[in-house]
């Protein structure tokens, strides 16, 4: 199998600089920025705290010295050199020597195992992009220096033909961008060097592949000799191939010096071949080339699109680290390595990690070889696991995280070549963070800057249905086993390219398992398209496992029973009854915690998580994630300022939402009910009467139905707010749409069909979303309101017979004007005093309004005075700010994204200067009339981060969301809290 090494996978011509929108209230880069952002204000100001990670995290945010205005970092200082035992840099300097540089930096500093380099700064990334893509002049002398400086710490010289020092150049951004840039291994080798190091290490073989392993990884990444099309493999994996057939030998490292002396050659000449240029012999000339390519690869491609999705801006740039090579690949008693202090998918508190012996950096990610687990490691080089034993506490303990480290062992000798924070998945984020607390190397609030909210998703996925398993198994349906790198269940139709995972994404196809050999980073797209992937080749370490942990998708990979015919479409698997084919298109389903392939499709049930609180049918006591889950959300809740409700319409939902956590209801809409069990026909009834008589005799037969849901909500609630809004939809909405129900609502209220059909016409509105709807429906037809009125108000009653609290507030949607709001509160008022007289009992309730046109907003001032509570539409009142309707905005999105007119989708996150400017106005002149004026937002920004905390800097009460996002709320409205304090 051709092996594409993910440093060889990549980038078509770099794009062209770009500059990325940082808008000026730094609140732009939405989502994922969030959280991090929190940390930040927190660290800066206690810049004295120990913490580590609290200083690094905030250095990583933190604007780059210099980097806007085109200084220099510390006296211009081009280059940090590291090794022997110290650094220039430290791990705060993220930002000068990115994240890579930094750390090499640090672990040099506390005494780890670093080969000796140094870093050449992102300023100088900065300098190189604005000069049109040149190095600086004066780079040339800073390099040369460090370099003698680096020969003498090695003892070897840098082209020497008797012993020559070789070099890695390797990107390293401030934000970790695993693979999306450029590395290049061995530099330094030419003829002359190659000869040198074979006679002088002895090893002939040795010399030789890292010989042709430089010449591919330079032809690719600074030559640009790419594969054509996509069904093509790496044109020198190909030839790789055909030595390694030729020779009759399945692994690289199975191929003897002369054949590697060979590859040389070959390489070489289809350079020349293909691209009409000599391999550059000259060692400098190398250098300069792998240094440009470095910059260059920070606007490959793939690199815009990763710092796209993940919100790094463009003006940060890559710093570029230059060290003296280590080799894995010298023999038995070398080898390659990555590793994660605790298990990345789980977070189980273990040592995780994988090698390989006599082979080089890349390889383990890129799956050459199915790699070893590390606890082997121990019998086969003993000492330096032991090392690394003691290294992986030492990190933990420094760094206070859970760490990702590579490593080399070269003839028995350990060296660290990188450590950072390791990437996790949802699960593994929740569970690190809470047994950190437990183990007191970090505190609670600590534990909560720390997790992602979007993560929590993760533990509330659902995992297949043990008897649905269990029968797909019976019947023989499972195909094979890999490692499992994501977990969840995912069960879709297969697709083989990235591309077309993509396109067919777009095109609504969202049931997609992307299947490969392996993955490069060239494929995120797909991935991102995708339920969940899997591939043939790599281990957990391996990119599409790095991915899947990243982007919280299903995953599995080295799963080695799949083969792939991309040209046919299909995969083989082998099995022990022998060879099954699946086609492209066919349903396939992976479990992403046992890492098992099952044949089509397998039913889900939901999570841990979900049965605890919703189902309630697993005792808590035996459910590990619901208890880490649990501890989580119970030190959010102390931490959070901010109140979480939920948008829930019916009672089963009001329960959920009690189970997530909600203190209330933010949003009960009224009409979801009107499609319930025996509701639409009255419904419709109300809205074809042609006068106010048969409209309330219609409404009266609604009238029963919607006071006893609003009794199940309040029972539901036990207590706790609940904010009911008047119908809202306009009325056309609740009409039939086929013939079929025009006919049954014509025999209803004995019309003809035509007299329907002329009704229905004479509803149509040209553009509903701005039409009539809102309180202006309850204006027209007082009745409709005064209806809904005394159904949640005879609910009330009723329930606080039963001896339970209730407290509805009764909500009037599309106010822009005042005098609507009074209108509309008139008929509630006038309702409420029958309903309570007639009943012989009071419940408290109040009366407020939605901001949800500007308007509204503008004039809030005036509308307080009628309005006990402000809730904010955001929905809607994102959609009149831009003018644009939330249908539509897909059309527009895509093009906006991609020019940066809009930083992300408003309807996701805040507008903070637009639309949450017109709420700032608002929350400003309602709370100078009355200062206690209950404030919330029920528009689906209630349930983002970035939007949660926005809400809390702008004084809100409460946020409200749709249950399943409640746990996300809660910790995002703790690390606001947080951050502010
Ligand atoms: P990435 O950012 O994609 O992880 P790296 O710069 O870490 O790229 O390089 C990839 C791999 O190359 C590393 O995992 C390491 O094993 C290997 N490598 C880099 N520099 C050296 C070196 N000086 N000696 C030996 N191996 C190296
Ligand atoms: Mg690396
Ligand atoms: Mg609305």
């Amino acid at each position: 199998m051709p092996s594409p090494s993910k440093s060889r996978a990549l980038s078509k011509s770099p794009a062209k600089s770009k500059k990325t929108a940082s808008n000026g209230n730094g609140h732009a880069k939405a989502i994922k920025v969030s959280a991090k952002t929190a940390i930040v204000k927190t660290a800066l100001k206690k810049a004295v705290v120990k913490s580590g990670i609290l200083n690094r995290v905030a250095d990583v945010l933190a604007p780059a010295k210099g980097a806007k205005d085109g200084k220099l970092g510390k006296a211009g200082k081009r280059t940090y050199f590291f090794g022997d035992g110290k650094a220039d840099g430290t791990k705060e300097m993220k930002n000068l020597l990115g994240g890579k540089g930094a750390n090499l930096a640090e672990m040099a500093n506390i005494g780890l195992p670093v080969p000796p380099g140094f870093t050449i700064t992102t300023d100088v990334c900065t300098e190189f992009y604005a000069n049109g893509k040149k190095l600086p002049k004066e780079l040339d002398g800073d390099v040369r220096a460090s370099i003698a400086r680096m020969e003498k710490a090695v003892g070897a010289k840098f082209g020497d033909v008797t012993n020559p020092l070789l070099v890695s150049v390797r990107s390293g951004a401030r934000a970790s961008m695993p693979g999306m840039m450029d590395t290049i291994l061995n530099l330094g080798l030419n003829d002359r060097t190659a000869a040198g190091l074979a006679a002088k290490s002895g090893n002939e073989r040795f010399a030789y592949d890292s010989y042709r392993r430089f010449i591919a990884m330079y032809g690719d990444v600074v030559l640009g000799l790419k594969p054509e099309k996509k069904e093509d493999h790496d044109p020198f994996d190909e030839i790789l191939d055909k030595k390694k057939k030729a020779l009759g030998v399945k692994l690289d490292s199975d191929l003897p010096a002369d054949a590697l002396k060979e590859l040389v050659k070959e390489f070489k000449a289809e350079i020349k071949a293909r691209l009409g240029v000599e391999f550059p012999e000259d060692p400098y000339a190398q250098l300069q080339g792998a240094i440009k390519a470095v910059f260059q690869s920070w606007q490959n491609d793939r690199a815009n699109l990763y710092r796209r999705l993940n919100n790094i801006p463009a003006e940060w740039g890559t710093a570029v680290n230059v060290q003296a090579m280590v080799f894995g690949n010298k023999g038995e008693d070398s080898a390659t390595g990555v590793c994660f202090t605790r298990d990345p998918a789980s977070g189980e508190n273990m040592f995780y990690g994988e090698f390989l012996v006599n082979a080089q950096g890349e390889d383990v990610v890129a799956g050459i070889r199915t790699p070893q687990k590390i606890e082997a490691l121990g019998k086969i080089l003993p000492e330096a696991y032991k090392q690394l034993l003691e290294i992986r506490k030492k990190l933990e303990k420094h760094y206070k995280d859970m760490q990702d480290i590579e490593f080399t062992v070269e003839n028995k000798k350990l060296y660290m070549l990188q450590c950072r924070n390791g990437k996790r998945t949802g699960f593994a984020g929740v569970r690190i963070a809470v047994e950190m607390v437990d183990e007191k190397l970090i505190p609670k609030e600590e534990a909560l800057r720390r997790v992602e909210p979007e993560a929590l998703n993760q533990l509330l996925r659902p995992v297949f249905l043990p008897a649905a398993k269990k029968a797909a198994v019976a019947e023989g349906r499972l195909l094979a086993k890999g490692l499992p790198a994501g977990p969840g269940a995912a069960t879709g139709k297969v697709v083989f390219f990235a591309d077309e995972a993509e396109a067919l994404a777009a095109k609504g196809e969202t049931n997609l398992i992307l299947c490969r050999h392996e993955t490069s980073p060239e494929d995120i797209r797909g991935m991102n398209a995708s339920l969940g992937f899997m591939t043939a080749f790599g281990g957990m370490t391996s990119h599409a496992a790095l991915v899947a942990r990243q982007m919280g998708k299903v995953c599995i990979v080295g799963c080695d029973a799949l083969s792939f015919d991309y040209h046919a479409r299909v995969m083989h698997v082998t099995t022990d009854k022998g060879v099954i084919t699946v086609k492209e298109g066919d349903w396939i389903s992976i479990d992403g915690f046992a890492g098992e392939v099952i044949n089509g499709r397998v039913d889900t049930t939901p999570s841990e998580v979900i049965r605890v609180l919703i189902e309630k049918n697993l005792d808590p006591k035996e459910a590990p994630v619901y208890q880490t889950y649990n501890k989580l959300m119970t030190w959010a809740d102390a931490a959070r300022k901010l109140r979480v409700r939920a948008n829930a319409d019916q009672p089963d939902q009001a329960e959920a939402s009690v189970a997530f956590g909600a203190e209330g209801i933010g949003l009960c809409r009224t009409e979801h009910m009107f499609f319930g069990e025996g509701k639409i026909g009255p419904m419709r009834e109300m809205i074809v009467a042609e006068n106010e008589a048969d409209r309330r005799a219609a409404l009266d037969k609604l009238l029963p139905l919607q006071r006893e849901d609003f009794a199940g909500i309040f029972r539901a609630m036990k207590g706790r707010p609940v904010t009911i809004r008047t119908l809202d939809p306009p009325l056309h909405e609740f009409l039939p749409h086929d013939e079929a129900g025009v006919r049954e609502l014509a025999k209803a209220t004995g019309r003809t069909v035509e007299q329907v059909h002329a009704r229905i016409d004479e509803l149509k509105e040209s553009n509903p979303m701005l039409g009539h709807r809102g309180c202006r429906l309850g204006i027209t037809y007082p009745e409709i309101t005064e209806m809904q009125a005394r159904a949640i108000l005879e609910a009330a009653v009723e329930v606080a017979k039963e001896g339970i609290t209730v407290y509805p507030e009764i909500m009037i949607p599309l106010v822009g004007i005042k005098k609507e709001l009074d209108l509309q509160a008139d008929v509630v008022r006038k309702t409420a005093d029958a309903v309570f007289k007639a009943a012989g009992k009071k419940v408290g309730y109040t009366i407020g309004t939605m901001i949800e046109v500007p308007r509204a907003a503008m004039t809030a001032g005036e509308i307080v005075e009628s309005a006990d509570f402000f809730s904010f539409g955001t929905n809607d009142l994102t959609q009149t700010t831009y003018g644009l309707s939330r249908d539509d905005v897909p059309r527009v999105l895509a093009a906006y994204l991609q020019h940066e007119v809009y930083p992300g989708d408003p309807f996701v996150s805040i507008d903070r200067n637009g639309v949450g400017g017109l709420m700032k106005m608002a929350v400003a002149a309602g709370r100078a009339k009355k200062p206690k004026l209950k404030l919330g937002i029920c528009g689906e920004h209630g349930g983002d981060p970035s939007s949660v905390e926005f809400c809390h800097e702008i004084g809100l009460d409460y946020v409200s969301c749709s249950p399943y996002r409640l746990p996300i709320a809660r910790l995002a409205a703790a690390q606001a809290a947080l951050k502010a304090s």
